[in-house]
């Protein structure tokens, strides 16, 4: 049986992480065993759809390299590929439960739900639609088929799976294991809502079988409604596909699920692209390679302390059964750190040529050769793109301020002597890459530390001693820039 399998994710606003840590796995699966990756919208809960979304998730997943064969814009032989689309597939699918009598018509209003929900609850108990109470509420089983019939015409009614009591549901998780639920928690479960559209559950296992859909990798969170779906496929008598259930991405502290909240208040992006005016990763400045990289690890590993992995690669490794059961933390740092990583080793041109917008920040007339020679020599230093824009700023203005422990620290030293000096060389335009030789001879001779020189003409450009080699700092910057910042230094010591 060739694999297929699908990402199936319901447009109600950005994709989150763990969405595309999803979308990831399924991706990775599919390649692996050369079969099909099946984009599906699961858009049937039409209060709950936001315009935006679908682009969002095309575009997400467009940016991340990780494309469906199927999918709404890629049509394939098992399309409509969104739910919405599928109303009368899922309509005559319906009917057939409804002939073998695994569903039946429910026409209680919701008004009456309320109140029965309500006295239930009043005695401390659920009420459930189910074999125990079904004759005695108003549906096609309790009345008369004259009855029924007048009121389908009517046309207000749901449809709900009829589900027997006293059984045990078994259904296999490839990653959870057997799970067995008795059949007296679930209750009968609306198939069919009262505006024509299928629920989540029955849509969705509508399409799996439909869609020929060989395994279902999907987040933890739908776990609970795994036997459910079982008892669809068994009234279908379909086959069941195989589940993976993914593990759950938690805060990087303390305990729960990470939302968009954790994200916020730490500062980091929970979303790939931008979404209502938060950055996602994109705009911080993530290679996607990177990025997906690090989601790859976030509930898998392939048993070794790697922790860079090209797309290439990840295919190759990948195994279900190298995923973990317990929940996978998030750690921005580490994340970060990953992009550092990928940024240092992939080729500086290619970089600025694929993410041009960090790199305008350092002005219009900057020339492309002048804004590669600062990424190089900055990109060590760099753990996301837009980190450029600060690492970079000592390029384009001169201190504002000077670390007053660095003066302190030098200050007998008598900088301004070193600084005169500098500016001498300056004047006889001896270029920066032969400032050393000069400097060391200089110090020897007038018994001043090498250390103290590097210190007083870093203080100078930079204004504090962080940043890179302060001598290709200084081949890069222009002359007269040099010359007047050394001149603010002896300014700034006089007074
Ligand atoms: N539409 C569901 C979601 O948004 C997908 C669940 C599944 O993959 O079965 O998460």
């Amino acid at each position: 049986m060739s694999v297929r399998v699908r990402f199936a994710p319901s447009p109600t606003g950005a994709l989150h992480i763990g969405g595309l840590r999803t979308a990831l796995f399924n991706y990775l699966y599919a390649k692996k065993h050369n079969g099909s990756f099946i984009l599906r919208i699961e858009d049937t809960d039409q209060n709950r759809k936001v315009d935006a979304a679908e682009d969002y998730i095309l575009n997400s997943l467009k940016w991340l390299g990780i494309e469906p064969e199927e999918g709404p814009q890629k049509k394939g032989d098992f399309g409509p590929y969104k739910q919405s689309e599928r109303k009368e597939i899922y309509t005559g699918e319906v009917v057939k439960l409804i002939k073998t009598g695994k569903a039946y018509y429910a026409f209680d209003s919701g008004e009456a739900l309320a109140e029965l929900r309500k006295e239930h609850e009043k005695k401390g108990e659920t009420f459930k639609y189910s074999a125990l109470n079904r004759n005695g509420l108003l549906n096609s089983l309790s009345l008369s088929e004259k009855e029924t019939t007048e009121k389908i015409k009517k046309g207000n009614y749901v449809i709900r799976l009829k589900v027997e009591a006293g059984t045990t549901i078994s259904i296999a998780d490839k990653i959870r294991g057997e799970i067995n639920v008795h059949s007296d928690e679930i209750d009968d479960k609306i198939l069919i809502k009262g505006d024509g559209m299928p629920t989540y559950h029955f849509a969705n296992v509508v399409d799996d079988h439909l869609m020929k859909i060989s395994h279902v990798i999907r987040g933890e969170e739908w776990l609970p409604s795994l036997p459910l779906h079982r008892l669809i496929y068994d009234a279908f008598d379909w086959p069941v596909p195989q589940f993976l259930h993914l593990p759950l991405i938690l805060k990087p502290k303390g305990k729960g699920k990470l939302s968009k909240r954790d994200g916020d208040q730490l500062g980091f992006p929970v979303y790939p692209l931008e979404w209502e005016n938060s950055k996602g990763f994109k705009e911080r400045g993530f290679l996607p390679e990177a990025l997906l990289s690090y989601l790859s690890l976030l509930g898998w590993n392939p048993g070794s302390e790697k922790e860079i992995f090209e797309l290439k690669e990840l295919i190759h490794l990948f195994e279900v059964e190298k995923i973990q059961k317990g929940g996978a933390r998030f750690d921005f740092d580490k994340a970060r750190w990953v992009n550092h990583k990928f940024l240092a080793n992939s080729d500086s041109k290619l970089i600025l040529e694929r993410f041009p917008s960090f790199f305008n920040v350092v002005g219009a007339n900057v020339s492309e050769k002048r804004k590669l020679s600062i990424y190089g020599l900055l990109k060590e230093r760099l753990f996301l793109l837009e980190d450029f824009k600060s690492e970079a700023s000592l390029f384009f203005s001169d201190p504002i301020s000077y670390d007053e422990k660095v003066i302190k620290k030098i200050q007998d030293r008598k900088p301004k002597k070193v600084l005169n000096f500098i500016i001498q060389i300056l004047e006889k335009n001896i270029p920066a890459s032969n400032w050393k030789k000069q400097l060391q001879s200089w110090g020897e001779k007038e018994e001043f530390p090498f250390s103290v020189i590097m210190q007083s003409l870093r203080l100078a450009i930079v204004g504090n001693l962080s940043g890179p080699d302060i001598l290709v700092v200084c081949g890069l910057l222009e002359k007269e820039v040099i010359l007047k910042r050394l001149k603010k230094l002896i300014n700034y010591l006089n007074n």
